[in-house]
């Protein structure tokens, strides 16, 4: 049985390039970044390295760039360090209720330390409207943080136009870009933006390794204590094999930007057409256009998103029902409820979240086997099968049965 992987928005498979960086680090290369001796100093050139090659990808100067455990502890210092470090000024911070949880969870802590926060619904297809924001700022605001794009359903943001409201008042600015970062090209000066959260296994790097830009001068309280590494934004040896695959690997996206979405983007479409048109009860989830070129998020009605993962698992094929995080719960996602869909609805998603090594027939296949898997999962419903799939008896064998 052929493998197919559609769920690179949760993680993705190490480029190969930076696996090779990697190895020398991981074995003789073992030198703390840190010593003064020429372990150390060997260390320290590549860990140095690497944090070019991050500024590039962003737009930044090399000492914006701090080196994180992943997307996570970037969200983490740049909420909480911003907002702690702000405090004297007001108390009051502005996010989407469509942020990754590593945002979301972050705000409502703040709350618990003395913060208010805004949580700004989005439009039906995920967006945000600028002047939304600008109409939640107060005297009070220190802070907005809104993802670039999301990583459920793809939906890009008007990050400039945001950033431009937000800076005119003399407010930080803080964007998620983990699902943009080497899928869009990024300006941090364009964007306007104080703080910038990326992953390094988003986007072909290996797990574990992050960064947050932070623009010079900008003042932010550390999570932890414990020494001068990262400028004392972030105490701790680093992550030295991780931090190099991530360099390469952002390297390397950045330089194909262009190609890879000229990959992506008929693979998105064919898939899409497929499942849209082959299949009745299907809509799509997230911006006609304004989306990334690798997320196609679809809502199968009458049918539990979990069922359809299970089941296509079992036809070899990777997809997700929205986060990657939320797996294995059955709470419907945040972002779907956020943009209007009902709680049932928010169950039936699925998605599909493509990248380099799949191909025009893989997506057949995908859409081949849901043709097969949807009206054995569906409820069945007199006359009218939801799904036009010709089944031809390959129903049976390895399903998984639907629990709804
Ligand atoms: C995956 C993801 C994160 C978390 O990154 P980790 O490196 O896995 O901690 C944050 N934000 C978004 C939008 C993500 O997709």
């Amino acid at each position: 049985m052929s493998r197919i992987y559609v769920d690179h928005n949760s993680t993705t498979p190490l480029l190969p390039e930076a696996l090779a960086a990697m190895q020398p680090y991981l074995t003789d290369q073992f030198g703390n970044p840190s010593s003064i001796h020429r372990w150390g100093r060997s260390a320290h050139v590549a860990l140095e390295a690497a944090r070019t090659q991050i500024a590039h990808l962003l737009g930044a100067f090399p000492d914006e760039i701090i080196f994180t455990s992943g997307g996570t502890e970037a969200n983490n210092l740049a909420l909480q360090g911003l907002a702690e470090a702000r405090r004297s000024r007001g108390r009051h911070l502005i996010l989407s209720a469509i942020e990754h949880l590593s945002v979301l969870d972050v705000g409502r802590l703040l709350e618990t330390r003395g913060f208010r926060v805004s949580y700004l619904p989005p439009d039906r297809d995920g967006l945000i409207d600028p002047q939304q924001v600008a109409d939640a700022c107060t005297d009070e605001t220190i802070l907005v943080s809104i993802m670039a794009a999301n990583n459920e359903v793809g939906t890009i943001q008007p990050i400039e136009a945001i950033g431009r409201l937000v800076k005119a008042r003399d407010i930080l600015f803080h964007v998620d870009a983990v699902q943009a970062a080497g899928k869009l090209p990024i300006d941090v000066g364009r964007w306007q933006a104080d703080g910038v959260s990326v992953s390094a296994h988003k986007l072909y790097g290996p797990k574990g390794a992050g960064a947050l830009y932070l623009r010079r001068g900008t003042s932010c309280q550390p999570l932890l204590a414990g020494g001068h590494h990262e400028q004392r934004f972030r105490p701790g040896t680093e992550n030295l094999p991780a931090i190099v695959g991530f360099g390469v690997a952002a390297a390397y996206a950045h330089s194909h930007l262009e190609q890879e979405s000229a990959h992506l983007l008929p693979l998105r479409a064919h898939l899409e057409r497929r499942l849209l048109g082959e299949c009745s009860g299907t809509a799509l989830n997230g911006h006609p256009t304004r989306r990334l070129a690798n997320t196609v998020n679809i809502g199968f009605e009458g049918c539990a998103g979990e069922t359809l993962v299970m089941n296509l698992d079992v036809e070899g094929i990777a997809a997700s029902v929205g986060a990657a995080c939320s797996s294995g719960s059955i709470e419907p996602s945040h972002v779907q409820l956020a943009m209007g869909r009902t709680p049932e609805q928010a169950l039936e998603c699925v998605r599909f979240s493509l990248g380099r090594a799949n191909t025009i027939e893989q997506m057949d296949d995908v859409a081949e086997a849901l043709r097969r898997i949807l009206p054995r999962v569906r409820p069945a419903r007199p006359a009218a099968s939801l799904c036009e799939a010709n089944v031809r008896g390959e129903a049976g064998g390895a399903a998984v049965v639907a629990a709804s």
